[in-house]
Formats: C-alpha cells, sequence, structure tokens
C-alpha cells in the first residue's frame, strides 16, 4: 500500500548524506529539493557549509541539480549561488519536473537519487519516476500553512511505516 511513499533510504540532513552508500548503488546525480532541504523555508541564503558540501559532491563526480515548487526567481538565485542548474515550479509530485531534471542531468532513473523533506512530494514523486529517493527530516518548522496540515499525515504515515517495518 505504501511502497511509492516509502523512501529507498533515509539520512538525518543532506550534509550528513553517505556518498560511498550512494555510489555502490551505482548514483551518479542527485536532485535536491529546495525548502527545508537544503536550505531554510523560503530564503535564498546559501550557507558556506553547503556550498563546500556541493563542491565536495562535483568533485567526487556527482551532477546536481535543483527541483522545486518555488518560484523560479528564488529557485534560481540559491541554484546560480550554488552552480547548478535548477527546475522551478514543478508542482511535485508530477512526474513531468522529475523527467526534466534527469534530461538536465544526462542521467537516467536507475543512475540518480533524489532527496527531498516531503514524502507526499519528493518522494512519491521519485517513486513514481523510479528514483533512489532519500527522505530527510525538515530544517525548520516554518512552511506554508498547507504544508504544516499534511505534515501530520506525513507523521502518521511514517510512524505507521515505522511500526510495520517497511522503513
Ligand atoms: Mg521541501
Amino acid at each position: 500500500m505504501f511502497t511509492k511513499l516509502k523512501p529507498r533510504h533515509c539520512t538525518p540532513s543532506v550534509m550528513e548524506l553517505d556518498l560511498a552508500h550512494l555510489k555502490k548503488q551505482g548514483i551518479q546525480a542527485i536532485i535536491l529539493d529546495l525548502d527545508n532541504t537544503i536550505v531554510e523555508w523560503g530564503v535564498t541564503h546559501v550557507s558556506p557549509e553547503l556550498i563546500a558540501w556541493v563542491a565536495k559532491l562535483k568533485k567526487d563526480g556527482f551532477k546536481l541539480c535543483i527541483l522545486s515548487n518555488g518560484m523560479p526567481s528564488r529557485v534560481q538565485l540559491v541554484a546560480r549561488k550554488l552552480g547548478i542548474p535548477a527546475v522551478p515550479r514543478a508542482i511535485k509530485p508530477r512526474r513531468g519536473a522529475f523527467l526534466k531534471a534527469l534530461s538536465l542531468l544526462g542521467t537516467s532513473c536507475d543512475k540518480t537519487a533524489v532527496i527531498g523533506d516531503q514524502l507526499f512530494t519528493d518522494i512519491f514523486g521519485g517513486n513514481r519516476c523510479a528514483l533512489y529517493t532519500i527522505l530527510t527530516p525538515p530544517l525548520s518548522n516554518r512552511e506554508f500553512l498547507y504544508t504544516r496540515m499534511v505534515r501530520i499525515i506525513e507523521k502518521m504515515v511514517l510512524n505507521y511505516m515505522r511500526r510495520t517495518g517497511v522503513l
């Protein structure tokens, strides 16, 4: 029942992502959610730690792309600061934007991971495209009222998955 909602992997934060594990899975590219995954919700400030992390991944040979439901001006601003491409206004979990990110990256779904903080957009959308899905807790509690309401259901699903050993 929850197969499309189940992340393949979980990480405490993007910074703590196990790159060796990803390499072992054949992952060559990572699609990054923006809000509450790599930056706090609604901001364009990029921390030196994030810049260093992105540089390290690029040096390790990973291709990166931001995929966000956010507005183009803000999403592209962060992407420019990090020197990576972006697909804004993605309407996740719809498949189209994930496929656009794959074409920007020039990789196939079996070699690409997606990391995000939301089960019903990042993980569900990623699983629909057969990507290697990675869930990370949100960086802050600040988010849309709508998202905060969805979180209640998300928590119930996550708790259920943990209880039943799915996760
Ligand atoms: Mg997010």
